[in-house]
């Protein structure tokens, strides 16, 4: 069966079972402190298992991208190396809300399996949580029960708590879980070793397939159990395993998901799969970590230097590193690849398509970054070596390692091949040590306590004002303590209603106050959005927590926010109209001082252009035009009135539209009731983020009088150093200029005049020993002047063993140069010479043998190198 029909069998089959087909979450996650990426199926439906909102239908099912890479999943280290673990992989779930629970679960999976897919009885294990004393949890019996209906009792085994017993996080819904296990092995095989003995042992080919969760109970901050109200379930079934068994291979890399993707890499690297292991996981590592990749990209996550971009930058990196060391690929060529993968998946994944150029440019352009890195490192670690080698040293400290790892991004693998490659070795538990430091420090900062909610009413939906009011009367639902190194000690509080816009979609949250009837006030800090409800942060709570409260939003900052947004959406207007319809949001910051915009787009954006767009923007505020807002609409009817929504946003059934005029966008956000009140638009930077992205900085309103008033500030200033010039200033700046260059030019001339009286000085000194020319000078010439010289020197004498020290801003540098028969006659190396006399210095370098540097902190070692240098002839 092709992959594309057994994800659809699997949809069909619950459909029929009367769940509600839903779409995939996208993989990167917006409005969930703990989680970056989604990592199982069950992450979108979150807000449901807290009890936070009603979900519209009690039995779902779906396929959903997962990525485990970060935080409680991260398989990365397996991945390649084994043939069943994925960074990113598609996880097939069904799920029931407070509905049916083990018993259908278990049913509905034994029938899919062995009637719909057929897939043998006896290749199947499943396992049930054996209880836990500790926890004083009794065993699965109900589990184990049903499935005894189903299967014979010797393939139904015990699990512990590792396997067998779920839990969301630290916090929160979990319950024991039943798994199901697929024995593929060759019949010869299975008469060796009984498959019940490999269940849940990293055998290759006796895999989990699918896990059954069965939420019921709450674990508590204190780490006790409650029951939950309702109980869940929450299963989770990987596509490419499925895919794996179904068609009767022993890799998931075998399966169609894959082939294509490594017959090309085959093609483009020249390298065959299937002949050596190491090869092997290279190959398998790219064709993983591309999906990864591209996926991500799609869904507006791009490579950067933090947080969930920093988590795809080193997934792509790892596949370069692989790439680099076992397929020998010194020039990128992984973005190859994206033509193949948006063949193979577009259908299903129709962004892989669209965004097709921008993956690939993306990708490319880290490709070449990362590459030039590697081979910076590559020279760094060429001198270690060299010094090593010098020094009689076999073991590279382990700090230097962890060096080249964190500062020069130079992998430790690599590291280690190489010098292994050259008879050394790296000390594997110093860079273990300074690794295990730097995670400790970031951990202590990152860390945060968080207690249990307190519920004071039990309000099951919050509902949101803020489009209408900035203040109301209101009630807490509940409230907790949050404790983080970063932020101190915080309360998050949930009312029963709110005026107060919670972050999100780019916006900031709302600022303001709580204020009960004897006037004691709270000041609310921010407001933030989490897993379906607005929580509202303060540093202390109010005395009396009963209420009732009049809550009211800080109104200056939200309507200089909201002048933001709307120039946002203009911005995108005019960006699209001036640019090109391939302008496509791929990020936004919307706060009360200033707004971001990043997009794709291929070049530098001109002055012209900028002026243009500008000019488009302040046209629509000067047009005055209304906000038309339609907070009841359907996605696909917003689509089809031309509205512009953001790929790898996650939207609901009922959608908001926001029109200005002939702008038009699916959004949440606060918005004005007037162009005119944004006043006046400025762009005030224009930048790259990544290759294919740029980013363009304003301000509006109140800002931009600001703006201009410092810009006339400034120029008043430079009037005045220029005393009040007759020239206008920037003639005046020209003028200046002009003659800071003749006079430099002039510095050039004497510096040159003064070299070239040196360099006749230093010939005349040169003394003659063993027949060679030695010369020995000190000098504060800079570094380009003393290169100069010394191929002077070079040229107009034989024999000549030159070196020159110099000494600027107390820095020490060595300079030696050879002539080329002393390199063969004497067996002289410059370069071995500079590293040898670049210990006095305190220093290291390198070069030719011909011509070679040091660069060091210790000028005052200077004379003893070159004295140390004539002894050398
Ligand atoms: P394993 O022990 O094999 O790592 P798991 O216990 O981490 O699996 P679950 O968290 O229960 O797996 O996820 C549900 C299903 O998702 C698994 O049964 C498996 O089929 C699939 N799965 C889990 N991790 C991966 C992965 N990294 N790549 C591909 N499929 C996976
Ligand atoms: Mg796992």
């Amino acid at each position: 069966m092709k992959s594309k029909q057994i994800r659809q069998t699997f949809l069909d089959f619950f459909e029929n079972k009367k769940h509600q087909i839903v779409a995939s979450a996208p993989m990167v996650i917006k409005n969930d402190p703990t989680l970056m990426f989604t990592n199982a199926g069950m992450n979108q439906f979150k807000e449901y298992f807290l009890g936070n909102s009603e979900p519209k239908n009690n039995r779902v099912a779906d396929s959903q991208k997962c990525l485990r890479v970060s935080g409680k999943h991260n398989d990365l280290e397996e991945v390649g190396v084994d043939t069943y673990h994925h960074t990113m992989f598609e996880m097939l779930g069904n799920w029931s809300f407070g509905d049916y629970f083990k018993k259908e679960a278990i049913a509905w999976a034994w029938e899919l399996l062995t009637e719909v897919y057929g897939i043998d009885k006896d290749c199947l294990y499943v396992t049930i949580f054996e209880g836990d004393a500790g926890e004083k949890l009794d065993r699965d019996t109900e589990a184990y029960d049903y499935w005894k209906e189903l299967i014979a009792e010797d393939r139904i085994l015990n699990g512990n708590k590792a396997d067998n017993f779920w839990e969301m996080g630290a916090q929160g819904p979990c319950g024991p879980c039943s798994e199901i296990h697929v024995d593929i092995r060759s019949d010869e095989e299975k008469a060796q070793v009984d498959g019940a003995t490999l269940v849940n042992m990293d055998h290759p080919q006796v895999v989990e397939i699918w896990n059954l969760v069965f939420m019921q109970y709450n674990r508590m901050a204190d780490g006790s159990l409650q029951n939950l109200p309702a109980q869940h379930v929450d299963t989770g079934m990987g596509f490419e395993r499925l895919a794996m068994v179904l068609q009767n291979v022993q890799s998931n890399y075998d399966t169609d998901v894959f082939t294509p993707l490594i017959r090309e890499i085959e093609t483009i690297t020249g390298h065959s799969y299937g002949k050596t292991e190491q090869e092997d996981i290279a190959i398998r590592v790219i064709a993983d970590h591309l999906r990864a990749v591209s996926f991500s990209i799609a869904d507006g996550q791009l490579p950067s230097n933090n947080g969930a971009g920093y988590v795809i930058r080193m997934i792509l990196r790892r596949a370069i590193r692989y790439g680099f060391t076992y397929l020998g690929k010194k020039e990128p060529f992984i973005y190859q690849l994206v033509n193949t993968l948006s063949k193979q998946m577009g259908d299903a994944f129709p962004e892989l398509k669209s965004q097709k150029n921008l993956i690939l440019n993306v990708i490319k352009e880290e490709e070449a970054s990362f590459l030039r890195t590697l081979e910076n490192g590559l020279a760094l670690l060429d001198s270690m070596v060299a010094t090593m080698k010098n020094d009689g040293v076999t073991t590279l400290d382990g700090k230097k390692a962890f060096e080249l790892n964190d500062t020069y991004g130079f992998p430790k693998e690599l590291t280690r091949l190489i010098l292994s490659e050259q008879g050394l070795q790296m000390d594997e538990d110093g860079f273990a040590k300074a690794l295990k430091k730097q995670q400790e420090g970031s951990r202590k900062a990152s860390a945060t306590e968080t207690s249990d909610w307190t519920t004071l009413r039990d309000d099951d939906t919050q509902e949101f004002v803020g489009y209408d009011r900035l203040s109301g009367d209101v009630r807490i639902s509940k409230y907790r303590k949050v404790v983080s190194k970063k932020d101190g000690e915080l309360y998050q509080i949930v009312f029963n209603m709110t005026p107060f816009y919670g972050e999100s979609g780019g916006q900031t949250g709302d600022k303001g106050y709580i204020e009960n009837a004897s006037g004691d006030t709270v000041y609310i800090i921010d407001t933030k959005k989490e897993n379906g409800q607005t929580v509202h942060l303060t540093k202390n709570l109010p005395q009396e927590l009963e209420g009732p409260f009049k809550v009211t939003v800080d109104a200056h900052q939200r309507a200089r926010t909201a002048a933001n947004h709307t120039a946002t959406h203009l911005l995108h207007q005019a960006l699209r109209k001036i640019l090109g319809t391939h302008v496509e949001q791929k990020g936004s910051m919307v706060r009360s001082a200033s707004l971001r915009f990043d997009f794709s787009h291929f070049s530098k954006v001109t002055k012209e252009e900028l002026v243009e767009i500008e000019n488009f923007v302040n046209a629509r505020i000067r047009e005055q035009l209304p906000l038309e807002e339609n907070r009841n609409n359907t996605y696909d009817q917003a689509i089809a009135e031309g509205a512009i929504g953001l790929f790898g946003e996650k939207y609901g059934d009922v959608v908001r539209t926001i029109k200005f005029g002939e702008s038009q966008e699916l959004c949440g956000g606060t918005h004005v009731k007037n162009t005119a009140d944004i006043w006046h638009f400025k762009i005030t930077n224009e930048t790259a983020v990544a290759s294919g992205i740029r980013r363009i900085e304003a301000i509006t309103s109140d800002a931009v009088k600001d703006f201009f008033a410092e810009q006339s500030k400034n120029f008043e200033e430079i009037k005045e150093i220029l005393k009040n010039p007759t020239k206008s200033p920037a003639e005046s700046i020209a003028a200046l200029q002009e003659e800071n260059n003749a006079l430099k030019k002039e510095v050039e001339q004497l510096k040159k005049a003064k070299a070239g009286n040196l360099k006749g000085d230093l010939i005349s000194s040169a003394q003659l020993i063993n027949g060679v020319n030695f010369i020995a000078t000190k000098t504060d010439l800079d570094t380009k002047s003393v290169k100069e010289l010394a191929f002077d020197i070079e040229r107009d004498m034989e024999n000549l063993f030159l070196i020159i020290g110099a000494e600027n801003d107390g820095k020490a540098t060595l300079t030696v140069i050879l002539s080329k028969n002393l390199i063969e006659e004497k067996s002289l190396n410059a370069g071995s010479i500079v590293r040898e006399l670049g210990k006095h210095i305190q220093g290291g370098g390198g070069g030719q043998p011909h011509f070679a540097t040091a660069g060091g902190k210790n000028a005052a070692g200077i004379d003893a190198a070159l004295e140390a240098a004539k002894e050398m002839v």
